[in-house]
């Protein structure tokens, strides 16, 4: 081979761009693709509509915040804080982190911009994304999106049954069956003495050598955390532990009469269950938890302990929980003041809907397609489309292509019902076409009157 030939080969070689490693995205993260944006709308539709009904309003904080935020709320004994936080040292030097939970942002937010001003209670909705350093698995990724409502400033057990009743109603209207999961885990006051029956069960009769290894550690620091451990055997021997209800002052008891009270009254099922206790440091009195209703996906499977509260077994697929935290805003540095509030898991439900395969109305279809042929046509239609858009029509369009048929082709795959179809002949006559994607049938029309012929034909077929 000539030797100009090789250096020109050389060259080019050297111009053409390499193919570059690839790099994936990160263990745990999920993209959210096109095609599953119906869901994602669907989902936030009718959490923000069903929250403006009840009077929350939308609030949005920072992704990131001080660590200490975290470690001074959720507390650091707490798993979120002590396993599961992506934290960091930033290039100031300050120790930051990714955003865990929303709740301790929101009553920062709440304390900082001096919204106990406001008439009470601030009623608050949240949505954003949450990062937690979890073992990925089906339902659990280290960054997930939650849906919450926060009620500050609110002392009465309403508050906690509205909360349940959002939360009931927001899933029964997305079609999926759920049963929620009550406790009351009292105040400081009558926790002290429960933590001393609680704490001498244990020790009784070689108890302590059957829980597992954390919850050995966890016995001496925070011994409520053992009767929501996920192992088998620590569950086991929490079903036989005394019962915090058993131990209420008499406020905590009554507040939570109430709370179960109004709940009957407006006929949302719950399951009182003694060992929900929530792994967080500032809750008090309510805690609950929605989980998937056992029928749903279990159907047929035999009855046992955990069936009999019509759910499915495995905790660890809650789809929201939440409770009453009286302490948080004064501990965090604001006055006293009472609030509850819930976090619900949006992947979570999303993939409830997908397994219940429940339709969706694709909302990429369109009614109008508008079809071009030539150059001038082009041109016209693309100004058409802009009209007919903002005219408030759903339109669509595939400019870049050319050929008729592979625009009808398009136009077809979008669902609509009608397609315009302007080509040289039209532009001439100052006309346009009208095709009935359904009957193929083709109508001239005058391209001045295009506006009134289509509403009329859309309003017929509502
Ligand atoms: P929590 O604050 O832990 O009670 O979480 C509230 C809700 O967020 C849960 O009930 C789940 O629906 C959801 N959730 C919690 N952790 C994860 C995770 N790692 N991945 C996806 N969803 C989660």
């Amino acid at each position: 081979m000539p030797k100009m030939f090789k250096k020109k080969d050389a060259e080019e070689k050297a111009l053409k761009p390499r193919r570059g490693k690839f790099v994936s995205r990160l263990r745990g993260m999920k993209d959210i693709l096109p095609d599953e944006y119906k869901y994602w709308n669907l989902v936030i539709k009718k959490a923000t509509e069903l929250s403006k009904a009840y009077g929350f309003r939308r609030i949005d904080t920072p992704t990131l915040e001080a660590l200490e935020l975290y470690e001074r709320s959720s507390g650091r004994g707490s798993d979120i804080v002590a396993k599961e936080m992506f934290s960091f040292v930033d290039k100031n030097g300050d120790k930051i982190a990714l955003r865990p939970e929303a709740t301790p942002g929101i009553v920062r937010a709440y304390i900082e911009h001096g919204m106990f001003n406001l008439p009470q209670p601030v009623k608050l909705l949240w949505l954003g994304p949450v990062f937690r350093h979890d073992k990925p698995q089906a339902g659990r990724f280290r960054q997930f999106s939650q849906y919450n409502l926060e009620n500050i400033g609110e002392a009465s057990p309403v508050a906690d049954a509205e909360l349940i009743a959002i939360a009931y109603y927001f899933f029964r209207e997305l079609q999926l069956d759920v049963m929620t999961q009550i406790n009351s885990i009292g105040c400081a006051n009558c926790r002290k003495d429960y933590l001393v029956k609680l704490e001498d069960f244990y020790k009784e009769r070689g108890r302590r050598s059957k829980l597992c290894n954390d919850c050995k550690k966890r016995l001496a620091k925070n011994p409520l955390r053992l009767l929501d451990c996920k192992e088998k055997q620590c569950q086991e021997l929490a079903g036989d532990a005394p019962q915090i209800v058993d131990s209420l002052c008499e406020d905590c008891r009554n507040h939570f009469i109430k709370v179960l009270e109004y709940l009957d009254e407006l006929d949302i099922p719950y399951n009182l269950n003694p060992t929900l206790v929530r792994g967080l440091d500032y809750y008090n009195r309510t805690v609950f938890e929605i989980w998937p209703a056992f029928a749903e996906s279990q159907a047929g499977k035999p009855a046992d302990a955990e069936a009999a509260g019509k759910v499915e077994p495995p905790r660890q697929n809650a789809l929201g929980g939440g409770g009453r935290y009286d302490g948080l805003v004064e501990y965090m540095g604001g006055r006293e003041t009472p609030a509850c509030g819930f976090g619900i898991g949006i992947e979570r439900v999303i993939l409830k809907i997908k397994e219940k395969n429940i339709p969706l109305r694709d909302e990429e279809k369109g009614d109008v397609f508008l079809a071009q042929l030539g150059d001038q046509a082009k041109r016209k239609i693309m100004k058409l489309f802009e009209e007919l858009r903002k005219a408030g029509l759903n339109v669509r369009q595939a400019f870049s292509k050319d050929s008729l048929k592979s625009q009808l082709e398009a136009a077809n795959k979008m669902g609509v019902k009608y397609t315009l179809i302007l080509g040289q002949k039209e532009v001439m006559d100052g006309t346009i076409l009208i095709r009935d994607m359904e009957s193929g049938i083709q109508e001239i029309v005058d391209y001045k009157k295009i506006m009134g012929e289509l509403e009329k034909r859309l309003d017929n077929g509502k």
